[in-house]
């Protein structure tokens, strides 16, 4: 009888939307609404503040601003 599971595909993922404000970068998750990540640029501080459930893994990414301009800026 197997009892194995596997749980990197049971764990629920959830893709995270980021913003910047002055400093710091605020990942939020839409369908956890007291999930926050925030990462400072200048320090490498990160501060997490979890949401309902703590087991959901978080994955999101940033492009700053100013990089993803960087061609029409060049022209
Ligand atoms: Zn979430």
């Amino acid at each position: 009888m197997l009892l194995n599971f596997d749980a990197a595909s049971e764990t629920p993922r959830h893709v995270c939307t980021s913003k910047r404000q002055g400093n710091w970068i605020i990942y939020s998750c839409p369908l956890c609404p007291g999930y926050e990540r925030r990462m400072n640029l200048q320090t490498g501080v990160v501060s997490v503040r979890e949401g309902e459930d703590p087991y959901i893994l978080h994955e999101g990414s940033f492009v700053p601003a100013g990089l993803e301009n960087t061609h029409s800026l060049a022209n």
